[in-house]
C-alpha cells in the first residue's frame, strides 16, 4: 500500500466517524425535529404550519418562507398570477463538462422554477401589486443572468402597469458561476429599479428576509434604492460579506447583534422590522400612505418620522 492508498484509508475512517456522530443533511431534513432555541429539540410541526408560518412559537424565529408560500401569505392562496421571465442561455461562460448546467437542473427539480427569482401580480385591499421574491434553495438564491431578467421584468412590468413594487429578498449575492455576466445585473436591476421609481411615480419597498447578502444588498435590494425598507426579525441576516468571511479577514471578534435585523435598525440600515404574523398589514399601511401622499390626499408625510409613527400606530 502506497502513501496515498493510506492517507485515503485514513481519511475515509474519519468521515465514516464522523457520519456516525452527526446526522446528514438528508437525515436532518427527513426529522421530525428541529434544534431551535429550547434546550429539547422542536418538532417540527410546532413551526412548521399554516398558523405558525414557519416561525417558531417561543423565540420568534424565522425560517425560510418560499416564493411560493410567500404569494399565498401575502395575496391569498392562488389569488395571484405568476409572471413568465426571459430565459437567456444557462452557460454564458461556457464551463466544461456541464457543471453548471447540472446545478442548474437540481435547483429546477428541487424548487420547481427556471431560476431563483419568481415574480408575481396580484391585489390586495384592491391595490394591484408586482412583486418578486427569492428563492434561496436555488443554489442559494444567487442572481445568475435568468434571475437578474427576472428582477429586471418585475420592474418594467410594474412600470408597465403602473403599480407598486414589493420586493422579498434574501440569497447570497451573485452567481459566481457567471462571473462578470452576473455582476453586471447589479448594475441593470439598479437601472430598472430607478427607471420605474422616475417614470412611473409608484412605491417600491423593499423586505429583507432569511440572509441576504452580496451583491443583492448592493444592488436592488440596497435600502437607498427602495423608498421603505422593512425586515423580518430574528433569522434575518442582512450584509455585504459573511460573518466568517468578516471575522477572518480582520480578525476581530465580532458583537452577537453583527448583522441582525435589529442591528440594522439601530444603524438606520432597515426602518422597521415586523413579525410574519403583521408584516403584510404593515405593509398595506405605508403602501396606502404613500400612494395617498402622491395623489396629496396626505400633507407633508414625506418625513421618515412621520411615516414611522404612522406604521408603529
Ligand atoms: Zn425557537
Amino acid at each position: 500500500m502506497n502513501w496515498i492508498s493510506k492517507i485515503l484509508k485514513v481519511g475515509e475512517k474519519i468521515k465514516t466517524n464522523i457520519q456516525k456522530k452527526f446526522p446528514t443533511k438528508k437525515q436532518q431534513s427527513e426529522s421530525k425535529w428541529i434544534s431551535c432555541c429550547s434546550e429539547y429539540p422542536n418538532l417540527k410541526s410546532e413551526i412548521f404550519n399554516e398558523e405558525q408560518l414557519n416561525t417558531c412559537p417561543r423565540c420568534d424565529r424565522h425560517y425560510p418562507f418560499t416564493p411560493r408560500e410567500r404569494f399565498n401569505h401575502f395575496f391569498g392562496k392562488n389569488n395571484y398570477e405568476i409572471l413568465d421571465t426571459p430565459r437567456p442561455p444557462d452557460n454564458p461562460i461556457d464551463w466544461p463538462d456541464k457543471i453548471y448546467e447540472k446545478k442548474l437542473k437540481k435547483a429546477r427539480e428541487l424548487t420547481g422554477h427556471h431560476c431563483a427569482v419568481m415574480v408575481a401580480q396580484g391585489k390586495r385591499d384592491g391595490i394591484k401589486i408586482t412583486s418578486f421574491a427569492i428563492d434561496s434553495r436555488f443554489i442559494g438564491g444567487s442572481i445568475n443572468n435568468s434571475s437578474g431578467e427576472a428582477i429586471v421584468s418585475c420592474f418594467a412590468k410594474a412600470l408597465e402597469d403602473k403599480t407598486p413594487v414589493l420586493g422579498w429578498s434574501e440569497g447570497g449575492g451573485q452567481a459566481m458561476y457567471q462571473s462578470g455576466i452576473a455582476l453586471q445585473f447589479m448594475v441593470k436591476t439598479v437601472l430598472a429599479a430607478n427607471t420605474f421609481k422616475k417614470e412611473s411615480g409608484q412605491p417600491y419597498i423593499n423586505i429583507y428576509t432569511n440572509k441576504v447578502y452580496g451583491g443583492i444588498t448592493a444592488s436592488f435590494a440596497a435600502p437607498s434604492l427602495s423608498d421603505i425598507a422593512f425586515s423580518e426579525p430574528k433569522g434575518t441576516m442582512i450584509g455585504f460579506a459573511g460573518q466568517a468571511i468578516v471575522r477572518n479577514q480582520t480578525r476581530e471578534e465580532l458583537n452577537s447583534d453583527f448583522q441582525t435585523s435589529s442591528r440594522m435598525l439601530e444603524v438606520g440600515f432597515v426602518d422597521a422590522i415586523f413579525h410574519r404574523k403583521e408584516i403584510n398589514d404593515k405593509i398595506m399601511n405605508i403602501l396606502k400612505i404613500l400612494l395617498h401622499k402622491k395623489n396629496n390626499e396626505f400633507e407633508a408625510t414625506d418625513n421618515n418620522t412621520k411615516i414611522r409613527e404612522k406604521i408603529s400606530a
